[in-house]
């Protein structure tokens, strides 16, 4: 076997891109008449911004929202300069300079922000990001601000939803309030406020970019509901080893799983090094041929064990459980995280494949 040739030991991350496609156009459906951007952030949420970015430019998207001036500047390469490249953390000092030769816009949320973009002179666009009720990052909105910004270059008004995955709370109507009376301020600049929750919460929230991220991905923005969005990432594990536990056995660390009967088990090649949550096990599953089969005992750093004693199928070293797919949402609940992070965190050792040319 060539050394080149990925070798059947490794376990293999696979990135459906007609799925990313399919879910964008979900998004710029339900972002009515809004244009819808994407947030390709920390590597396109740990997917490759490489094949991603490019798919969704073809798809139609000309706003990408990175978090980091480095990824931004990354975005511009593969992107070419036909697209609007936005930089969420803004401006730091010394960097204006870089960001305007590579036409990069940042996201003023400080005055800090304001004051080293309006130093730097040439009036390149900018974005201003207005606090409406996050507190995270953001302006307040007062008439100092304005004054401040009168002279800039503005293209974008933005701010950001803290409860969109959860349609019903209070805080969503309030700050779509609190955006509307900014934008008042600021008559005829475009305007941004929803991330993928926020595009699911209708019209009012739209205005004139939407910038989903999680959804194009594949993970559920909405806490409960939502329409299907199509599975883009997959892992397929290699099974090491199938044998019987006993029953009274334990398996792994801290023996914190013991047979209540005979049973099957299949040990494969993903843990916690890959970015499979630790707290997935007990609780989550993976799959084989299309049935669940429960993880038992301790996630370690580079094996996993799962219970096939349901198997209907026979199995043997060499076979493959399959985790995440359509099960993303649901591993992540059950590890008390969020598919943002789990994808996010999808690990260096994995064999990365891309299927489908996302047309
Ligand atoms: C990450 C991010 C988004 C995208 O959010 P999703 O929940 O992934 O859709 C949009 N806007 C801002 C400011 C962000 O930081």
């Amino acid at each position: 076997m060539s050394v080149d040739a990925p070798l059947p030991s490794a376990p293999r991350l696979i990135i459906d891109l007609d799925a990313v496609r399919a879910n964008y156009q979900l998004m710029a459906e339900h972002s009515g008449i809004a244009n819808t951007g994407a947030a390709i952030k920390a590597d396109s949420y740990g997917l490759g911004m490489n094949e991603i970015a490019p798919l969704l430019r073809d798809a139609g998207c000309s706003s990408f929202f990175c978090a980091h001036v480095s990824e931004a500047m990354t975005a511009r390469q593969i992107l070419g300069h036909d697209v609007e490249i936005f930089v969420l953390n803004g401006v730091c000092f010394g960097e204006a300079p870089l960001m305007r030769q590579k036409q990069l816009i940042p996201v003023l949320s400080t005055p800090e922000h304001i004051a080293l973009w309006g130093e730097a002179g040439e009036n390149a666009p900018a974005a201003l990001h207005f606090d409406t009720g996050m507190n995270r990052l953001g302006l307040a909105f007062d008439e100092n601000i304005m004054t401040q910004t009168k002279d800039l270059n503005l293209n974008l008004l933005m701010s950001h939803l803290a409860c969109a995955s959860e349609p019903a709370h209070p805080l969503n109507q309030i700050q779509c309030k609190r955006f509307e009376d900014i934008k008042k301020a600021y008559p005829g600049l475009r305007a941004s406020l929803a991330n993928s929750a926020g595009v699911l919460l209708g019209k009012a929230y739209h205005h004139d970019l939407t910038r989903p991220g999680i959804a194009l991905y594949g993970g559920a923005p909405l806490e409960e509901g939502g329409p299907a969005l199509t599975p883009v990432a997959r892992i397929e594990a290699p099974i090491l080893q199938v044998c019987v536990l006993k029953k009274g056995e334990t398996v792994g660390y801290g023996a914190s799983f013991t047979a209540p009967e005979d049973m099957r088990i299949a040990t494969a090649a993903i843990g916690y090094a890959d970015g499979l949550p630790r707290a997935a096990s007990p609780g989550g599953f993976g799959r084989i041929a299309g049935q669940a089969v429960p993880l038992i005992g301790r996630v370690s750093m580079d094996l996993s064990v799962f219970d096939v004693s349901a198997l209907t199928q026979p199995l043997q070293a060499g076979d493959t459980v399959m985790v995440l797919g359509g099960d993303l949402d649901a591993l992540a609940k059950t590890a008390k995280t969020l598919s943002y992070e789990i994808l996010t965190g999808l690990g260096p050792r994995f064999v990365r494949e891309y299927k489908g040319n996302g047309a």
